[in-house]
């Protein structure tokens, strides 16, 4: 840790939630006969006159019709923290699934971080068309991507990137092809937002990640990767952990401060 770099702090933001699923679910091939409760989050990372959004969450409409309980438009949750969305001028996109990819409209000044490989594959490989990518895909946010390619609201990462002093990209394949997770300087040294390359903490404590996978080999080393990173293990944060919303301090309403 470099004590001349800002320090940030970061906050999950529930907007959906609790569902239920099979544990086998969120974590691969486990007690299948077992139920665990989940939640969706975006993030905020906030600190040195910066506000960073982590992911774009679902808007008002597919929320709708897929019945997701609990919803809330993350633009009012973002609100109780002070964060007007339309003025949000960087926001990262950690990969491209339904759950954090619809909401980019959400963020209309915005200039969006993906990483290329991500972008390419759902946006352009046919092979995103096929049913298990398409289960997990948006079309409608991915329309909204491809419409910002060769703008300037796309960045289009390649791997490993420091985007502002302190906080860095890093390329993380395994749950997608090119999922990335934002490593963050914070007052506890580096913690890592990593999004749905884990569903839960289970996944990373016990080394196995979500059926959601298109990659293990990749996903284990991606792991190795991040738990060299990140400061202490319990910094390292998942996708859709509901200890995320229960086990932090609660700084507004459907939100805490993780670190
Ligand atoms: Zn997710």
């Amino acid at each position: 840790m470099s004590s001349s770099r800002p320090i940030y702090e970061i906050y999950a933001i529930k907007y959906a939630g609790p569902l239920i699923s099979s544990v086998a679910m969120v974590l691969w091939n486990t007690e299948w006969e077992k139920k665990i409760e989940r939640n969706y989050y975006i993030w905020v990372v906030r600190g040195n006159g910066e506000t960073l959004i982590v992911d774009c969450g679902v808007a008002p409409p597919l929320a709708k019709e897929r019945q997701i309980p609990g919803y809330i438009n993350p633009v009012e949750v973002l609100a109780r923290l002070g964060v007007d969305a339309s003025k949000m001028k960087k926001v990262v996109i950690t990969h491209a699934n339904w759950d954090h990819i619809n909401g980019i409209e959400l963020f209309r000044n915005a200039t969006f971080y993906i990483q290329e490989k991500e972008f390419n594959f759902w946006i352009k490989d046919p092979i995103a068309k096929k049913p298990p990518f398409l289960r997990l895909s948006d079309p409608a946010g991915n329309a909204h991507l491809a419409k910002l390619e060769g703008t300037e609201r796309l960045v289009l990462i390649k791997g490993d990137q420091l985007i502002f002093p302190g906080i860095e990209l890093l390329l993380a394949p395994g749950h997608t092809p090119g999922l990335q997770v934002v490593a963050v300087n914070t007052a506890k040294g580096t913690a890592i937002v990593g999004s749905d390359c884990a569903h839960i903490f289970r996944n990373y404590e016990e080394e196995i990640p979500s059926c959601f996978i298109i990659d293990m080999v990749s996903w284990m080393k991606t792991y190795d990767k991040l738990k060299s990173r990140v400061s202490s293990l319990d910094l390292l944060f998942p996708g859709h952990d509901i200890k995320m919303f229960t086990q932090y301090p609660k700084v507004a309403e459907d939100i805490t401060r993780l670190v």
